[in-house]
């Protein structure tokens, strides 16, 4: 019989409302890996409920900042015990590669450490007045209940940079995965429980965003909401909590340009463009899917990377020597596919890949990795994300030129320079429009620099001590003395 998960409401599993579950599959071999909790408003009442008991509770109010730093540091403790099993049960639900996920979760550890760390050193200030006779000064309290919902692409890591600071500062949380990778946040909601933190501290209800995602959002009782996904759907959860004047962090999609300049170590760079695009099969919300080479190197830059492109190993995400797993599901296939094609008719050529790889016995949801070529601005394909290991390759020739193209997009995520000119990566990092610059590397990131989607890629920062900030209010107080 299918494994049934639950929902994890007030440290213990809890059966849904209507008793409704639905089926997670695995992208790669397409069986049935379990059946999660189908959440509704009922759940989600019931979620929040708990955790506002919780945040009042002297188990949790009563606790001192640095005691929360304990709790923080031993769950990351407890995340690190169990890093291998945390990976497999990522990599089975989503199709990303196993050896990457080992190295994402054994990683993991060092945000629970880094907020742990931070947890006691939320302070506020003395402000001086116009009057020597008062005294004013500020503190920063946490906010409540805080909500957040996160996409498939990395289920764990994601719920952490909303969670790990939101704990640290004295919130309480409910969690909404997605629907499509519910297992690795169940098992963290469990370890939390584990580790210490009360009853309540830490609830997940599981299910669809309409039916569980939604009524969480709307929520009365919710203080914050924290969200990771499309532009689409933020733009909605943004309108939600505008209208109830409660705070959100946006975390939203990318079409970040990965630029190669004429004096560019060419093979550094084209590792750095294959990494940036074809990365957990494109789906990630940083994928440097807009290449722009300069005409002198383009050439060189295009056959090194459709060569790569060729030869990358796809197959099983659980092999060792896997280097592309599968899309994460089957819209997500036939979305990279329509646009492939919608590419082709709009004029691009499609110099590599293209469609399910040849000769692969798995009957997941596979794409190959796809270079295209004789693209622009104008087309579809260069505008929109598509989240699928599709890299559009287009040629440059004046930096100005390049800085227009580059931040002719509604999207501010994130930008790759590769140049070995000290003073142009400098000026590039002035000049685009990105939260993210990286110069000769891709995909770098850490639980200490904050990250900001500008434009249509986000509101609000993750990541570092403003992150945490993030789920604080400011108080300030005056006193007559
Ligand atoms: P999505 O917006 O469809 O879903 C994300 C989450 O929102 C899921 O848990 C889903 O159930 C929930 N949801 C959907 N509709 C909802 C609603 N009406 N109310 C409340 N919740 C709702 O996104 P996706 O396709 O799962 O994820 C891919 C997107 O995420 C891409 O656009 C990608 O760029 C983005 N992303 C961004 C970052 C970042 O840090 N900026 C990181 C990873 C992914």
């Amino acid at each position: 019989m299918t494994e049934r998960l639950d929902h994890f409401i007030g440290g213990e599993h809890a059966a849904p409302a209507d008793g409704a579950y639905f089926e997670s599959t695995n992208p790669a071999t397409l069986e049935v890996l379990y059946e999660a909790a189908r959440g509704t408003a009922e759940d989600v009442d019931r979620a929040v409920a708990s955790a506002q008991a919780a945040f009042a509770s002297p188990a949790w109010a009563g606790l001192t900042a640095t005691k929360r730093g304990h709790l923080l540091r031993r769950l990351g403790d407890l995340i690190g015990e169990n890093a291998d099993q945390l990976a497999m049960m990522e990599s089975l639900d989503n199709g990303k590669l196993l050896r990457e996920m080992r190295g994402q979760m054994r990683s993991l550890p060092e945000y629970y450490y880094y907020y742990a760390g931070l947890a006691d050193k939320i302070q506020g200030a003395q402000v001086p007045t116009t009057s020597l006779e008062i005294l004013n000064y500020t503190q920063r309290e946490p906010l409540g209940v805080v909500g957040t919902i996160t996409p498939w692409n990395s289920p764990l890591t994601l719920t952490t940079s909303k969670i790990a600071p939101a704990l640290a500062a004295g919130n309480t949380v409910v969690i909404k995965p997605s629907e499509y990778t519910s297992r690795t946040v169940l098992r963290l909601a469990e370890l939390a429980y584990e580790a210490g933190f009360p009853a309540g501290a830490v609830n997940v209800v599981t299910g669809f965003g309409g039916e569980a995602g939604a009524p969480l959002v709307s929520h009365p009782a919710l203080a914050k909401i924290s969200f990771t996904g499309s532009t689409a759907t933020g733009s909605r959860i943004a309108a939600e909590a505008a209208a109830r004047f409660i705070g959100c962090t946006l975390e939203l999609g990318g079409k970040s340009p990965n630029i190669v300049f004429d004096d560019a170590n060419v093979a550094n760079a084209a590792m750095g463009v294959v990494a940036g695009i074809y990365a957990a099969a494109g789906q990630t919300c940083i994928a440097g899917s807009r290449v722009f080479a300069h005409k002198a190197v383009y050439d060189e830059l295009l056959e090194r990377v459709t060569e790569r492109a060729r030869s990358i190993r796809i197959g099983d995400p659980l092999g060792d020597d896997t280097e592309l797993g599968p899309l994460a599901f089957a819209d997500q296939l036939a979305k990279v596919d329509s646009y492939v094609k919608l590419g082709a008719e709009e004029g691009a050529t499609v110099h590599a890949g293209g469609g399910r790889p040849d000769g692969l016995e798995l009957p997941g949801y596979f794409y190959s990795p796809t270079v295209l070529t004789d693209v622009d601005n104008d087309m579809r394909v260069v505008r929109e994300e598509i989240f699928g290991p599709v890299a559009a390759i287009m040629p440059f020739e004046h930096e100005d030129e390049l800085v227009g193209l580059a931040n002719d997009t509604e999207y501010g995520l994130a930008a790759g320079v590769w140049t070995q000119n000290l003073a142009r990566a400098h000026r590039m990092a002035r000049r685009l429009d990105a939260g993210t610059i990286w110069v000769n590397t891709y995909r770098a990131m850490s639980p200490m620099s904050p990250r900001q989607g500008f434009k249509s890629s986000g509101v609000g920062i993750e990541h570092g001590i403003e992150s945490m900030h993030e789920y604080t209010r400011l108080k300030s107080v005056w006193i007559n003395t």
